[in-house]
């Protein structure tokens, strides 16, 4: 079967490799000259299936509230004349209910898991080199109560099966020397070795180009205008694609199916066939500094509770990440957003890097309110999703691109996900903890 692939970030390509490995002939579109271009560019680079707490839990209103017209807060939601905004927000509150936080754990903790299985295959498979280290996550907490709450979380993750224990300041400095000059800040923290990191940009473009040796068509430089549709109601079926290539160009791809996975621009582009879909694009930054000193910059990935940052090494580059920004789709950059991250990277680890030379970067997170992503079918039989995998697209994306590839070929995925338009499996909500579990001080960022 032909198969077009829309967006060539993390998620796109992941599809497009599996979807190529079970025989089907696919080309994939991106706008951008290449392939992770975008929200897959730069980001905090973790595989964090051990901290994939969904943003929308109790404590998330009154933070939001608090931030309020603080330039420098980590989230900060500015009010905008936009209703899909303030949709996105009431669906949001929603999701901030214990029973609900406690569903979307599960769900995004069964596809993360299966992604990371899925992506140590690939790379095992494929051998691509991308700054992968799989020394496990730290979690650090400069407030009692945030690392008191976060007692619950990590109960609730070993109940999942990840493994997730409770660190002294001590036994914390121990495992990571590097955050020893924050040593009288530090409560505590909590460590999940299962968790990796490795940079983004890196295996997607390594993964686009396996793919293309492998047959995998990519037209970049191509913009997607609209979706071409025949037919009415259930007979509705996607013919084809409208682009303007680099040439600037109208051209018309066609194809037996379609996988919409351009991030926060799907929305747009699935409205005027009918299909809403709840993603609101959440602005991130990141800091990457060159390593002046490796002894005394982190090499296990790190989570600065206080600061909502990650913290990774990239080979001979330390990336710092976080902030979250509800603003709509400029990626424009905030200088007092970009000092914040290195004010506090350079209290974090005063002689590990070059702190005159950051490169800022910002993309969107295509966020949907339960973080939770849409995979699986849409009303239009031969259209499929790919998108809205918000702050853990990268965590998720190995397992999302095995899943669609399944579903495609008319299969159902090996993992308890309630799939977009299929058939909700048992997906087992455990009681006992659903009341009491509170995710402070435990989002991702
Ligand atoms: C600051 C920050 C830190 C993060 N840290 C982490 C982390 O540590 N771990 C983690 O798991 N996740 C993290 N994330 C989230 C992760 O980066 C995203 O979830 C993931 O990159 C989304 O991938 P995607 O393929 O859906 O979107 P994208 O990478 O944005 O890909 C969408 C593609 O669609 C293309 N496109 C859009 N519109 C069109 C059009 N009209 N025509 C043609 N092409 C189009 C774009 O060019 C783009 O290439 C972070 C995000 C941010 C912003």
């Amino acid at each position: 079967m032909k198969v077009i692939v829309l967006g060539s970030g993390i998620i796109g390509t992941a599809s497009a490799w599996f979807l190529n490995k079970a025989g089907h002939d696919v080309s994939v579109v991106d706008r951008q000259p290449g392939p992770a271009q975008e929200t897959s560019f730069a980001n905090g680079c973790q595989i964090s299936v051990s901290h994939a707490t969904p943003w929308a839990n109790k404590t998330a209103p009154l933070t939001i509230l608090k931030s309020l017209g603080r330039e420098d807060a980590p989230l900060l939601y500015r009010f905008r004349p936009e209703w899909l905004q303030w949709q996105w927000g009431a669906h949001f509150l929603r999701e901030c209910l214990p029973s609900r936080t406690a569903y979307n754990i599960r769900q995004i903790v069964a596809i993360a898991e299966y992604s990371r299985q899925t992506l140590q295959a690939v790379r095992a498979e494929t051998g691509i080199d991308y700054h992968c280290l799989t020394r496990g996550i730290l979690h650090f907490y400069t407030d009692q109560r945030e690392f008191d709450n976060s007692l619950a979380s990590a109960a609730l993750m070993r109940e999942l099966g990840c493994a997730r224990d409770p660190l002294a300041v001590e036994e914390a400095i121990r495992l990571e020397p590097a955050l020893a000059s924050i040593r009288t800040q530090l409560v505590g923290a909590d460590f999940t070795p299962t968790d990796e990191s490795g940079d983004i940009h890196r295996f997607t473009s390594g993964l686009a180009a396996k793919a293309a040796e492998q047959g995998v068509q990519f037209h970049f430089n191509h913009t997607v205008t609209r979706l071409i549709t025949q037919g009415s109601g259930a007979a509705t079926r996607v013919t084809g694609v409208e682009v303007i290539d680099a040439e600037g160009r109208h051209r018309t791809l066609q194809a037996d199916a379609f996988v919409m996975a351009m991030g926060s621009f799907s929305v747009a582009m699935l409205k005027p066939l009918g299909i809403p879909l709840m993603i609101y694009p959440g602005k991130g930054y990141s800091a990457t500094y060159p390593i002046l000193a490796p002894a005394a910059a982190p090499t296990i990935s790190l989570i600065d509770d206080g600061y909502k940052l990650v913290v990774s090494r990239l080979g001979d580059q330390l990336r710092v990440a976080g902030t979250c920004e509800f603003n709509g789709y400029s990626r424009e950059l905030n200088p007092t957003r970009c000092e914040a991250i290195t004010r506090r990277t350079k209290e974090l680890f005063p002689t590990a890097c070059d702190y005159d030379a950051p490169t800022y970067w910002a993309g969107l997170r295509p966020l949907t309110p339960s973080n939770v992503p849409y995979i699986g079918k849409t009303k239009i039989a031969n259209l499929y999703l790919n998108t809205g995998h918000g702050s853990l697209g990268w965590t998720m994306g190995c397992g999302s691109g095995k899943a669609i590839a399944d579903i495609v070929s008319g299969k159902i995925p090996d993992v308890n996900f309630r799939f977009s338009g299929m058939p909700a499996r048992a997906v087992q909500l455990a009681t006992s903890t659903s009341d009491t579990f509170t995710a402070s001080g435990d989002q991702r960022t």
